[in-house]
């Protein structure tokens, strides 16, 4: 049997919740063991890029390390990449790995992540998802290996899905099909959406709204009877939380791991990152799950400081960005079901503003192309703003 080791502190997931975890712990004091265990053979690495700068080979993978070179040694943090956990025991503080080895903590984060979902149609085995670096290099070379004009096929016209589309800058012919009428499924309005369609069609992206995949093959999508011809498809309809691991040790687990300030109810277990739901004011203390950049590293942040008994703080409002076509949009806030948009400053300009009112509370603020900056933007959004406030911001 291989022996028992030990971690003062294992982190489960080699992201950036995880990252973050490892390097706030550093920067705070902490002076024990911690062992970052990484299913993936590469160290901790940003995933935006994915479908950005590195989908386009822009960048090479080096760039998008969440650390730079050598900072997990020079800070003594042991990563085991190419290490999945297999099982937790919580009450023993003692996680099993694939091949057998034992590590006993306390405490440990739980940092997962999520994994990409898959079309419910036949042939759904033909999608390409993406999450890794790996599916961003398969997928450019569906996109491109033929010579220009390859087409690809979008499954959703979501953060992923829209970004994706940009795969047109680099010769591909790209539909998407999303089967609301509007890009975001509306989440980001209608102004927003019909702003973001003119972009695309700019580029030659082709957005089907109402439009459902219901087969698709080796070279193709079908919108019921019609075939769309497809070098490569890419689905980007959404993700689920990696919380089996959770569940099987028996944490709070509902559509993610339920945590207040990255603590789950068992002691010294914590999560944080996408497979992590945090009870959130703008939700009215209901918990949400904050499947962004931000979030995870923020996640890992406050799961440093539950470690290390300090207080991090209520959440701050999420803030998710996204680049598409040349054009950049945050979004702070959490508004799903927002009653009211107000469009601030004129959309013909590239530069303005959102605000997503629920109730009489501007509860969400998208500014696009840096209409405002977006630290100004978060501060207005976590101060709960009324409506007549909106004044204030806008002659900025
Ligand atoms: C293509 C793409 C583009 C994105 N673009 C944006 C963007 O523009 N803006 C934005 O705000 N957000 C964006 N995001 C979201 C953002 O990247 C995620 O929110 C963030 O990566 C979550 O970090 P995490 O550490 O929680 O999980 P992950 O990044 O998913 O990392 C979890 C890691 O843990 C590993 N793991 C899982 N189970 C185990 C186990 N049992 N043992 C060991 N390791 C395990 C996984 O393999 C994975 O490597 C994007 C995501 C993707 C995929």
């Amino acid at each position: 049997m291989p022996p028992r080791l030990h971690a003062d502190i294992l982190l489960i997931g080699g992201g950036v919740a995880s990252a973050r975890c490892a390097r706030t712990l550093r920067r705070r004091g902490f002076q024990g063991s911690i062992l970052l265990i990484a299913e993936e053979t590469a160290l901790p690495y940003n995933r935006p890029p994915l479908s950005k700068e590195l989908l386009r080979g822009e960048v090479d993978t080096a760039l998008i390390a969440a650390e730079p070179d050598g900072w997990y040694g020079r800070h003594d943090v042991e990563v085991w990449t190419d290490a999945t956990v297999a099982e937790l025991d919580v009450g023993a503080r003692l996680a099993r790995l694939e091949d057998a080895r034992a590590i006993s903590f306390d405490p440990c984060l739980i940092a997962t992540g999520a994994e990409p979902r898959l079309p419910d149609v036949v042939g759904a085995e033909h999608a390409h998802t993406l999450r890794s670096v790996a599916d961003a290099v398969e997928i450019r070379q569906a996109a491109v290996g033929d010579g220009p004009g390859a087409p690809t096929v979008v499954l959703g016209g979501g953060f992923i899905g829209v970004e994706v589309a940009s795969l047109a800058t680099i010769g591909s012919s790209v539909t998407v099909l999303e089967r609301s009428d509007w890009l975001w499924g509306r989440a980001l309005g209608e102004t927003i959406s019909s702003w973001a369609s003119q972009h695309l069609a700019r580029l030659g992206i082709e957005v089907r709204f109402g439009a459902t995949a219901t087969r698709l093959d080796v070279e193709s999508a079908w919108v019921g009877d019609e075939r769309v011809p497809a070098a490569g498809i890419v689905a980007g309809i959404g993700v689920r939380p990696r919380d089996a691991l959770a569940t099987a040790a028996g944490l709070e687990v509902a559509d993610g791991i339920l945590v207040d300030q990255a603590r789950s109810a068992a002691p010294g277990i914590f999560a944080a990152g996408d497979v992590a739901r945090v009870p959130h004011p703008l939700a009215d203390g209901d918990r949400i799950r904050v499947e962004h950049w931000h979030a995870a590293r923020e996640g890992g942040e406050a799961a440093a400081l539950g470690m290390l008994g300090l207080d991090s703080g209520p959440p701050r409002a999420p803030w998710v960005y996204t680049e598409f076509a040349g054009q950049l949009v945050d979004v702070v806030g959490w508004a799903p079901d927002f009653d009211e948009e107000r469009v601030l400053g004129d959309p013909a300009s590239d530069v303005f503003g959102v605000a997503y009112v629920r109730g009489s509370r501007v509860a969400q603020l998208a500014t696009v192309n840096g209409w405002v900056p977006v630290e100004q933007a978060r501060a207005f959004v976590d101060s709960r703003p009324t409506l007549p406030a909106l004044s204030r911001l806008a002659t900025i």
